[in-house]
């Protein structure tokens, strides 16, 4: 049996991480993967850029039952923290949106500096390896695998969420929470794109391709960004970011053209009044959106002068309450995080220790703690991976 003093299950974003803080601190680490391949994730990420931070990065960003539990590791490990680590690797990278940072070439470099710092550490990373049994004694756990048997003082759980199983997402962190009496919170794929009902379908499927910006409101969260329409539903930022909030079933409310207030309508019609509607909306969404819309008001070829305030309002309900006749999600096989998780409120905030069984840590996705669209989820990876790799 080889000894370590600490396993990491999970060679993705925060595997890594704490793996490289344990082992700079002398720990001798071993990190486990069933993939053939670390840090896939990281890899397929961003459009293969991996949107690796988010310089706001915050609390307020962050899902969980326990909204305090990611604070002190936030703060501990912060955006700038990161940076400060791909800056001494010399990685180019730019800022996409206000916050948001991404490797300027390929998510493979920013692996690549990853798996440097586990080097330089003195980490060991064993892939293709399955995991058959854990097993508590008393002061180490003995992990079994198709590899041969390991043990040691520390076990860290960073096997991620279940989003992607094609890409090796497993269950496997929850089971092993709930074998020493975990409570995981119920999960369910999120940042994931929206299918709509089979009646709409047909007729928001011509749209396929197109992209405009729109207000999506569900359970008191909004987010004015783009929406895509494809050829099962919805997608883009907008969308993702409102499926943290929006489970199917309830209530979403998009403003497909969320600068055209009735206001605006009503002044667009004093300013203009020659022109027709059709024009006029023309300048603000794309073309085949207003065909869409003119079939269901033939009226839009008039001029804004000949249109009543009541055709203004009703054309005003439309845009404003755009009906994507939301059926469900396309679920874990396209989803970019899960929601739910191992309950943060039996982990410690500081160490990442569980509450329930000593010498076991659990970091990253698999808990209860997720964030919203633009770098958040790698941040967490991070703060959590370097938060545990300084206890275990
Ligand atoms: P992961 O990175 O998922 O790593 C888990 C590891 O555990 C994997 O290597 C897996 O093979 C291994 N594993 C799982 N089960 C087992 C088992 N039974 N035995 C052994 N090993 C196992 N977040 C951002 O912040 N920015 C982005 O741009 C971004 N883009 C994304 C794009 C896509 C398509 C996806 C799917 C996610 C994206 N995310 C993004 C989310 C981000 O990838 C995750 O939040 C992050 O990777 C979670 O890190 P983790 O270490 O907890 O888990």
């Amino acid at each position: 049996m080889d000894k370590l003093d600490v396993i990491i299950i999970g060679a993705g974003a925060s595997g890594l991480m704490c793996a490289a803080m344990a082992a700079y601190r002398g720990r001798n680490v071993l990190v486990l993967d069933h993939a053939n391949k670390p840090g896939k994730k990281i890899l397929m990420s961003g459009g293969g850029r991996c949107n690796f931070t988010n310089m706001d990065a915050a609390p307020k960003h962050f899902l969980s039952d326990n909204p305090h539990f990611c604070i002190s590791a936030l703060r501990r490990y912060t955006p700038q923290d990161f940076v400060d680590l791909v800056d001494r690797h010399g990685l180019d990278y730019v800022e996409k949106a206000p916050g948001q940072l991404f490797c300027e070439h390929s998510a493979k470099d920013l692996l690549a500096i990853l798996m440097t710092e586990l080097e330089w550490s003195g980490a060991q990373v064993k892939l293709n390896t399955r995991i058959l049994n854990v097993e508590y004694q008393d002061d180490i756990t003995v992990v079994t695998t198709n590899q041969g048997v390991f043990s040691c003082e520390s076990l860290v759980i960073a096997t991620g969420g279940l989003s992607i199983p094609t890409m090796g997402a497993t269950g496997f962190g929850y089971e092993i929470a709930k074998q020493v009496g975990h409570d995981v919170l119920p999960t369910r794929a999120s940042l994931v794109p929206i299918t709509v009902q089979p009646e709409r379908k047909e007729q928001l499927a011509a749209l396929s391709g197109i992209a405009c910006d729109v207000r999506a409101s569900a359970n008191e969260a909004q987010f004015e960004e783009p929406m895509l329409f494809t050829h099962r539903g919805v997608s883009g930022p907008a969308i993702l970011q409102i499926t943290n909030f929006w489970q199917p079933g309830e209530a979403l409310q998009i403003h497909i053209a969320p600068d055209l207030s009735l206001e605006a309508l009503n002044q667009a019609r004093d300013q203009q009044p020659k022109k027709t509607l059709e024009n006029y909306l023309a300048n603000e969404l794309p073309k085949r959106l207003v065909d869409l819309i003119k079939a269901e008001f033939p009226w839009l070829d008039q001029k804004f002068a000949q249109v009543s305030n009541e055709q203004i309002e009703q054309l005003f309900q439309y845009l404003s309450h755009f009906d994507v006749a939301p059926n469900g999600t396309e679920g874990y096989r396209t989803a970019e995080v899960t929601l739910g998780g191992v309950n943060t409120k039996e982990v410690s905030s500081k160490t990442f220790e569980s509450q329930k069984q000593k010498g076991l840590y659990f970091i990253g996705e698999v808990l209860d703690v997720t964030g919203w669209l633009g770098g958040y989820n790698f941040q967490w990876a991070w703060s959590s991976g370097f938060a545990a790799g300084q206890y275990v």
